[in-house]
């Protein structure tokens, strides 16, 4: 039975019908049925506690019958349930939430209207640190004129004074993106630090995160286990976000360790957390992975391993065939997505590698998404292959 009131509302948990032991158990044999054929699928890797995990929490405000409403968009809609608590949310993050709810209701500040495009909240993201304990507000508004500012956010870091940043965005557009593109910084630093599997990461507004940073070291550190490294190797670290898989590979062991990213903003991110970390012996490239490995394979660099973990679309054909070209004895794929994966793994054992580890990561229990990771060996055959210069 469904605990959360508004379960069926939301739609953003699709398994809480199920007790979490059966959710397990449907996500390992869904990932058998689907991967089962590629090797024998390790058992997946749970989470002991699987509430409240996420420490990202958005809400979006508007206005009803009873006033001032805060919560998430009804699925496939853009009516907004309202939401004081959520069984996967940080609870401090939602409790932050509500409290300015309650304060703009007594400092007379409305919720922005998204068809008049008038009025003043229109999302509260929050981002708090397990780690640290740093715990970043961003008020997202539709005007920068912000009434009673100062007070306001006395009357915020009073009621919650492990508040340690507090952002203003400004999105005053026709559009479903939360975040805008100007960002003031009313209190703080505009950022906050998290510790992942000792490495620090810095968290800006808009930079990417895992969110439930309780399996992500489960998750990476099942991928250092698959990329097997000794302290010789060179390492590809492709679709590396803000660097974080690359950067605690450059620290636990490879030689060298190059990572790939299209997003500017999060090359940007990679490089700072490389030198928050004073790791040295990585370098980031902003480019189309796909492009950047055909330029590699050009180039007939020498890798020993790639760390791939693309978005849900997973690869490409002309990334796998030049990873392929350059050989290397490692290939570890995480994904978020098992179709592709499936379609990629299919590719990859075609072209002389064998996958000889495959396991799951409950990283958002309750939801049906489920996380991969799997390790790729190359062949035999195709050392043969390379050896004969062919
Ligand atoms: N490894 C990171 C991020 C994984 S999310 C982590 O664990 O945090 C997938 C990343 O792939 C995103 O950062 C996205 O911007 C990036 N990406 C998407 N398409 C890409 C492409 N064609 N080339 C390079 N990176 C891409």
């Amino acid at each position: 039975m469904p605990t959360c009131p508004v379960y069926k509302k939301c739609g953003g948990c699709q398994l809480q019908n199920m007790e979490h032991a059966d959710q397990l158990r449907y996500k390992q044999g869904k990932i058998i049925g689907l991967l089962g054929k590629f090797c024998r699928v390790g058992e997946i890797v749970g989470m002991e506690d699987p509430y409240h995990y996420r420490n990202k929490v958005q809400a979006a405000f508007g206005r009803d019958r009873r006033g001032i409403i805060s919560g998430v968009y009804q699925s496939s809609s853009h009516r907004i349930v309202p939401i004081d608590s959520c069984l996967i949310e940080d609870k401090k993050a939602d409790a932050v939430i509500v409290t300015i709810r309650k304060l703009m209701a007594s400092f007379k500040l409305e919720p922005f209207n998204d068809n008049t495009l008038r009025g003043f909240m229109r999302h509260v993201l929050v981002k708090r640190s397990f780690s640290t304990g740093q715990l970043m507000v961003v008020l997202v508004t539709g005007t920068a004129v912000f009434p009673s500012k100062n007070n306001f956010i006395e009357a915020l870091l009073k009621e919650h004074p492990e508040i340690t940043t507090i952002v203003q965005n400004i999105n005053n557009k026709f559009t479903n993106l939360v975040l805008g593109s100007r960002s003031i910084v009313l209190y703080g630093e505009g950022k906050i630090e998290d510790e992942l599997l000792g490495c620090r990461f810095r968290i800006s507004p808009k930079s990417f995160y895992q969110i439930n940073p309780v399996q992500t070291e489960k998750l990476y550190s099942l991928a250092m286990e698959y990329a097997g490294l000794t302290g010789k190797e060179t390492v590809l670290d492709a679709y590396c976000g803000t660097g974080t898989i690359g950067i605690i590979a450059a620290k636990k062991g490879a030689k060298k360790v190059i990572g790939v990213e299209l997003n500017a903003d999060a090359v940007k991110d990679a490089k700072e957390n490389a030198a928050l970390n004073n790791i040295e012996n990585i370098e980031f490239i902003c480019a189309d992975a796909s492009d950047f490995m055909i330029a590699l394979a050009q180039e007939k660099v020498h890798l020993d391993a790639v760390i791939m973990d693309p978005p849900r679309a997973g690869s490409t054909v002309q990334f796998m065939r030049s990873a392929i070209k350059l050989a290397p004895d490692r290939i570890v794929y995480i994904s978020c997505n098992p179709e592709t994966l499936a379609r990629d793994l299919g590719y990859f054992t075609k072209h002389g590698y064998e996958v000889k580890k495959l396991r799951p990561v409950d990283m958002f229990p309750h939801t049906s998404h489920v996380e991969c990771v799997a390790l790729l060996v190359r062949t035999v055959s195709t050392t043969k292959l390379a050896l004969s210069g062919k």
